[in-house]
């Protein structure tokens, strides 16, 4: 039953956020909605940031959720540039840092995630960016306009995705990464391997277990990078993308259970029955996967607000869908569905053309699909997540042959 009284109110107006507000009214749930945000900008996808927005394929106005008039007319009160101080969690109030307050009945707490910062000398020059806001995009699009160099600290899905867009430029571009691969705590070294040798065909010089002894600079301005041994690179450009920390300092003040991220049960609930959080910021119950997990994914937000809406409101279900997400880097686009951490899966098995990048890659565990990542292979996510969800052995071969239908095998698992 949707409540038609009382205040929900959102702490984070990013996608999750936004979704959330959007889900609440489509809901039907007829009391106050605020929604609240640090930044000045109303809620954005950030996807493209790192993708066709950073190279200057899509319009800033297709980044954001909702058009600008959306919010009024859903009667959804957004309040921008106004960072939440504290949960009064007896009072059941946010204090804001202008010193208003705002009481709640219930409260949803979508604070995302910060970047990781470097702790060498020279990371705050001129010319080190991080890219995680719109504004940072902006700024990373205009250097790599005029950058004779750029170097990338961190091989992850935002240090290759603009290494992507700086070679799309024809800007050289240095790629450091602290790991022997890039993306290896992801997609472990069989896969990691595929995206190492597809940015050195495009000519990025990508320099792995490299540890980065200091960003070098000059009248505050950044002219390059020195190596733990001693190698220096020039550079006018340095973005950093080693990672990000989940923003839990309000729910941690105010008492929440905090462990790498808001602790929450399979309905988004914190340790206060009053609260929920969803996004970056949450450490859900898993209720397929079987344990808690904090996914950092654009799906996670998309879904993972409207899920929590429907649960303040007791409307909906568990949100069991499986972790997802996708990147597009040069030619190759790809999906990945499910869940599995290296060490966690005894084989990768490829059906299709690896060489050529147009292939299915399943992580396999005791004979059952863990996770699938489709590589130039479109419309398959639907039967690798019945395979996921199925925990069901498969039969290898047939899983190996591309004439075999995905949805064959699926439905077979099923079974
Ligand atoms: P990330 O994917 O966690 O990758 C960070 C990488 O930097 C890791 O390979 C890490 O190695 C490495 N690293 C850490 N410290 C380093 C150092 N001092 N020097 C060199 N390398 C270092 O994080 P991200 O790329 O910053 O992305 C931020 C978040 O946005 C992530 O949650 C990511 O999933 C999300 N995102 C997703 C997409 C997508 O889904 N397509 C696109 C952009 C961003 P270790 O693993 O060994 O620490």
């Amino acid at each position: 039953m949707a409540d038609d009284d009382g205040t929900i109110v959102i702490v984070g107006a990013g996608l999750a956020g936004a979704k959330a507000a959007e889900t609440l009214r489509g809901e039907g749930f007829r009391g106050r909605v605020v929604l609240i945000g640090d930044e000045d900008e109303r809620p954005y996808e950030r996807p493209p940031l790192s993708k066709e927005y950073l190279q200057g394929r899509a319009e800033r106005a297709s980044t954001f959720v909702h058009p600008g008039e959306w919010y009024a007319e859903h009667d959804v009160e957004l309040r921008l540039g106004v960072p939440v101080a504290a949960l009064d969690r007896d009072a059941r109030e946010v204090v804001l840092t202008d010193g208003g307050r705002v009481g709640y009945r219930t409260l949803l707490l979508t604070t995302g995630s910060s970047p990781r910062r470097l702790g060498v000398p020279g990371a705050d020059l001129d010319g080190v960016h991080h890219l995680r806001t719109l504004g940072d995009s902006d700024r990373i699009a205009a250097a790599l306009r005029s950058s004779s160099r750029t170097v990338v600290v961190g091989g992850g899905w935002i240090g290759l995705e603009v290494a992507a867009a700086a070679r799309i430029a024809d800007v050289p571009v240095t790629v450091l990464e602290s790991a022997p691969l890039p993306l290896l705590r992801v997609l472990g070294p069989e896969m990691a391997q595929v995206f190492a040798d597809l940015h050195r065909e495009h000519d990025v010089d990508l320099r792995c277990e490299v540890d980065l002894a200091e960003i070098r600079g000059r009248g505050g301005r950044v002219e390059g990078v020195r190596l733990g041994d001693g190698t220096e690179i020039d550079a006018d450009t340095v973005v950093v993308g080693i990672g990000i920390t989940p923003n839990t300092a309000l729910a941690e003040a105010a008492g929440l259970e905090v462990d790498d991220g808001v602790v929450v049960d399979e309905v988004l609930r914190t340790s206060d029955p009053h609260i929920r959080a969803a996004g970056d910021v949450a450490r859900a119950w898993h209720p397929v996967l079987g344990r808690r997990l904090r996914v950092e994914h654009w799906a996670n937000a998309l879904n993972g607000g409207p899920a929590a809406a429907r649960a303040l409101l007791g409307t909906g279900a568990a949100d069991d869908r499986l972790p997802y997400f996708f990147t597009d880097q040069y030619d190759l686009g790809m999906e990945y569905t499910g869940f599995a951490a290296p060490g966690e899966y005894d084989e990768v098995l490829v059906r299709g053309d690896l060489p050529d990048r147009e292939f299915v890659a399943f992580w396999l565990a005791d004979g059952r699909v863990r996770a699938g990542m489709n590589v130039n292979v479109w419309d398959v996510t639907g039967p690798i997540g019945d395979l996921v969800r199925s925990g069901a052995p498969v039969d290898r071969a047939r899983l190996a042959d591309p004439t075999v239908p995905l949805a064959d095998l699926a439905a077979a698992a099923a079974r």
